[in-house]
């Protein structure tokens, strides 16, 4: 089974067609392109629980592998993953148009993300005494949740889907891994990784497939967990589906990230360079994508020409070249979105600039990366997350103003402020509805912190301790001495 994935991300990274057959299929496409690269198989209910039933023998097993053993295989998993880096980012970056420097990036990152887990999970595992009399013992344990479900996103496939299933190993949870479609080939290469560095195929497995694959998963009964990363709409359905197994339930889910440049910020070029790295990073398909920006009425014109300046520098293109910055969005249907978003805001008075570099015989899902100004929250683009190469730069008259207008969302994953003074900052990031706050930075995830939304952005926790702690469960435990009696 390994070999064969192996062979799937070989011959696509060869860009030579693949196609394995099974009764119903899906195609991976290059959006680079827009040509199909192959086919891959649909499962269904019978293969999901199939692979389900497996996963809770191997369980069962696995929770008592001695923890150092768990650990050996994880390193050598990382190490796998450092050594393999510079293919492993071309498949990624040839079915989700990830540049390939941006690519690389991800992988790199990934191996400092496991390592924080390898270095913390025991603590997590460790049992607390909480009374201790000659009559009473009270304590707490921490046991695995069982079996637990990931289903995953694309547009961070490594980050989003380790974040799960590395702390699930290591503290003794089975996993099943259900990649995004558009990111299957990437899945694939995780789990031939995690079966080379010893990890049995009873306690990791992989399904393939689009919403009805994931749909079958979420309505397993008897999982101990469903930890999905995706979007809003798709949530709430995750929600309705795990719903009637009262199943512990994670939901990562989208954003509408905003940023307040205030009048004091020491330097308004190297904020409008930061904050256009932000928004336009990965294409802007970052969960915690810069999506709205609001600026001090008295720097506005400076702060927009400077951050105009920055997007017509990006080199936007092919993206396996090294020197591209912005490649094409990962899906198709994506396109006429974006071109929606613009066209609202345009007609409601914005003003549009895009980027003059890209090549129109480029084929491929290219989006010219586009900054919306004199825009206000009666416009789409201000409301709606874009998840592309947009943004939208209001002016606000001062910091009450600007935070409620960050406020005005029903999401709540990121928020940044740019100021002088990291105390005005951190006032004004404990007044908002989100999970992480940034001073004088953005879009950035750090494997020690907390990483959770608020509002429509989510459910519970990934990343630091607290994360690891979600992939654990305490039980009391209450012990009595017979013989004692005070
Ligand atoms: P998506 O919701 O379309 O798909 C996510 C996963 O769910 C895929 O594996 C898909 O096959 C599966 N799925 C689709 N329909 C389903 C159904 N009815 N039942 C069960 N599973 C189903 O999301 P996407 O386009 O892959 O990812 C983009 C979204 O993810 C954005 O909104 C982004 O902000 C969000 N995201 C959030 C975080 C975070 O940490 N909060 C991280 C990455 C991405």
């Amino acid at each position: 089974m390994a070999m064969a994935m192996a062979r799937v991300a070989r011959q696509v990274a060869g860009r030579r067609s693949f196609k394995v057959e099974r009764s119903s299929m899906f195609e991976v496409v290059n959006p680079a392109t827009g040509k199909v690269m192959g086919e891959l198989p649909e499962e269904g209910n019978a293969e999901v629980l199939a692979k389900f039933e497996a996963l809770v023998a191997g369980q069962k097993r696995w929770r008592t592998v001695p923890v150092a053993e768990r650990r050996a295989m994880l390193e050598r998993f990382n190490e796998l993953l450092r050594l393999n880096m510079p293919a492993l980012a071309k498949t990624l970056t040839m079915e989700m148009g990830k540049p390939i420097a941006q690519a690389k990036n991800e992988v790199r990152a990934t191996v400092d993300r496991v390592r924080f887990y390898l270095e913390n999970y025991e603590k997590v595992l460790k049992e607390s005494s909480v009374l201790e009399t000659s009559i009473l013992k009270e304590k707490v344990i921490y046991e695995p949740l069982g079996v637990v479900a990931n289903i995953s996103a694309w547009n961070y496939p490594y980050f989003v889907s380790t974040n799960v299933f590395a702390a699930a190993l290591l503290t003794g949870n089975a996993v099943l891994y259900k990649p995004s479609e558009h990111a299957t080939l990437t899945g694939f290469e995780i789990t031939r990784l995690l079966y080379e560095a010893g990890v049995p195929n009873n306690v990791f497995a992989m399904t393939t497939g689009r919403g009805e694959t994931g749909a079958a998963v979420a309505s397993l009964k008897g999982l101990g967990g469903l930890f999905f990363t995706g979007s809003y709409k798709t949530g709430q359905q995750i929600a309705k589906q795990s719903a009637p197994n009262l199943v512990k339930l994670q939901l990562e889910l989208g954003g509408k990230d905003p940023v307040y440049v205030r009048a004091d910020v020491p330097n308004i070029a190297a904020a409008a360079a930061s904050i256009a790295d932000g928004a336009f990073y990965n294409c802007g398909q970052s969960c915690c994508s810069v999506e709205r920006v609001y600026v001090d009425k008295r720097i506005y014109n400076e702060f927009l020409d400077a951050f105009v300046k920055n997007i017509m520098s990006f080199k936007v293109g092919d993206p396996l070249k090294s020197e591209t910055y912005i490649g094409p969005v990962a899906r198709q249907p994506h396109l006429p979105y974006l071109a929606a978003q613009v066209q609202d805001a345009v007609s409601k008075g914005a003003r549009a600039t895009s980027h003059t570099g890209l090549d129109s015989n480029q084929g491929g899902f290219f989006f010219p990366p586009t900054v919306l100004s004199e825009v206000n929250h009666s416009m789409d683009v201000m409301k709606d997350e874009s998840f592309g190469p947009l943004i939208g730069i209001q002016a606000v008259e001062n910091d009450a103003q600007a935070l409620t207008l960050m406020n005005d969302t029903p999401y709540g994953l990121t928020a940044s402020v740019y100021c002088k003074n990291s105390q005005d900052a951190e006032n004004i990031l404990r007044e908002l509805e989100v999970g992480t706050g940034y001073w004088n930075c953005c879009d950035r995830v750090s494997p020690r912190l907390p990483w959770s939304g608020r509002k429509g952005s989510g459910l519970g926790v990934t990343l630091g301790m607290d994360g690891l702690r979600s992939f654990v469960q305490p039980k009391g435990i209450l012990l009595q001495n017979p013989s004692n009696k005070e």
